[in-house]
């Protein structure tokens, strides 16, 4: 009962995509996710609205998306239903699409149940241990996905993997993510081009302890509820529970300086109150594989186009300063974008683990590209597909038949070139 052909761990963005491609490519699989839904990072730690993963080329004007397949099938679902205005989308509406799209792949689902260990003989890894109202439940798998951003899976198994930037392994910041209702609409979007100086005012006089330099405020689908993730916590590592407890507590402070700011200062503001703050505090960066290739700032900005590619994207290198204020960019230009090699699915060594999400293998400025969702989507449906593949054909994570994988892809529209 307890095993599969395929064990994903993480439903996230890149879990679902996983799970979803594993699922429809015939294995038998199983999807575990700490938290009472699917989504992640959108879900679990109030992160909206979708960057942009696509460009205009400029010799035909043709937009060309980079992330598509499930991806781009899920932001179509969530149109169909009324979820998405721009690209800001309501994620109560995401958790139900993503719960329905499983069903119908076959994927079996495990909520409320922590990846705890991995059992791991030679370059396998054998079975996978969760925590849950059951207890401690070993699950057995033939491959297994670790999607749960922070590379938990493959740590526990022993495969490498690095934190945060090389030089002192501090990671970008994390922000808990919060909304506020109460807002007139029509005052704040006549105020709104004020903030930031406002706020630049007010930090200079000392009466702001976030470290940010700047904040936005985001509409959501609902009028007179504003989005911020402007919170922003420092120095703490995302991958100690210690250091995670001082992050929410001092975060949470954090919400309620922004809100007393907007109040005082910002006309529109005068009668909101702070709604909810997400379940989690949003996470950017924290462990990464050391994978079969490392990805590297110097490949994306040359749009480095591999053999072996499962995935595009052009969104910027967006790394906020993990020593305080500021947040530092590359803008790639319009037509241009990079390709991400399967290698960085692959945990060195590993014959039957592969890693997808903000948590592959790829250095600190890398990383700060790729994390968005349009783009973990498109990795997980490569694990989920590779996986699949290397398992009807019984090879190792490693020995697959690339064209197959690229082919499978390709046929069920996700974008590789
Ligand atoms: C504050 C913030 C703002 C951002 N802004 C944007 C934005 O505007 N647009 C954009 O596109 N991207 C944005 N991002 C980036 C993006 O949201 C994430 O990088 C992306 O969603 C990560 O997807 P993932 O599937 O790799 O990981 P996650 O979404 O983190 O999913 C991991 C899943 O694994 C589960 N999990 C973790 N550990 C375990 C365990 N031990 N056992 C069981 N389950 C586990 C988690 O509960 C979660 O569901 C932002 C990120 C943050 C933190």
């Amino acid at each position: 009962m307890n095993k599969y052909d395929i064990i994903i761990i993480g439903g996230g963005f890149a879990g679902c995509g996983a799970a979803l491609a594993a699922a429809r490519n015939g294995a038998k699989t199983l999807l575990v996710e700490r938290l009472n839904c699917l989504g992640g990072a959108p879900c679990a730690m109030a992160v909206n609205p979708f960057m942009r993963n696509w460009t205009k080329m400029p010799e035909t004007g043709e937009i060309k998306q980079l992330s598509k397949g499930i991806f781009e099938e899920t932001v179509n679902d969530l149109r169909s239903m009324g979820a998405m205005r721009s690209n800001i989308f309501n994620p109560e509406y995401l958790k139900i699409i993503l719960n329905h799209k499983m069903a119908e792949a076959g994927a079996e689902l495990l909520f409320n149940s922590f990846f705890v260990t991995a059992e791991r003989e030679g370059s396998r890894v054998k079975s996978v241990t969760v925590a849950n109202k059951s207890g401690l439940v070993r699950l057995e798998g033939d491959y297994f996905i670790d999607c749960t951003g922070d590379a938990d899976a493959a740590f526990s198994a022993g495969f490498p993997t690095r934190l945060g930037r090389p030089s002192d392994h501090l990671c970008q910041p994390m922000t808990l993510c919060f909304s506020i209702a109460g807002v007139d609409p029509v005052k704040f979007d006549e105020q709104y081009y004020k903030i930031v100086d406002i706020w630049r005012e007010e930090k200079k006089k000392g009466y702001i302890k976030n470290p940010m330099d700047g904040i936005m405020v985001f509409h959501t689908v609902f009028p007179g509820i504003v989005q911020l993730n402007a919170t922003r916590v420092i120095k703490y590592n995302p991958v100690d529970c210690r250091d995670i407890t001082k992050a929410d507590i001092e975060a949470r402070e954090q919400v309620f300086e922004l809100h007393n700011f907007l109040v005082n200062h910002i006309p529109g503001f005068e009668n909101s109150k702070v709604l909810s703050t997400a379940v989690q505090t949003g996470v950017r960066e924290s462990r990464m594989i050391d994978g079969e290739h490392i990805l590297t700032a110097d490949e994306l900005i040359t749009c480095t186009k591999f053999e072996d590619a499962i995935a595009a994207g052009n969104y910027d290198i967006d790394i906020h300063n993990p020593e305080g204020s500021g947040t530092s960019h590359y803008f790639f230009p319009e037509g241009q974008y990079y390709t991400i090699p399967y290698r960085c699915l692959v945990p060195k060594g590993s014959d039957n683990l592969l890693v997808a999400g903000r948590c592959i293998s790829a250095t600190h400025e890398a990383q700060a590209s790729i994390r968005i969702m349009a783009i973990v989507c498109t990795l997980g449906e490569a694990a989920g597909t590779a996986a699949a593949i290397a398992s009807a054909d019984n090879k190792t994570v490693r020995d697959i038949d690339i064209n197959k994988l690229r082919a499978t892809l390709a046929a069920n529209n996700a974008c590789i070139d």
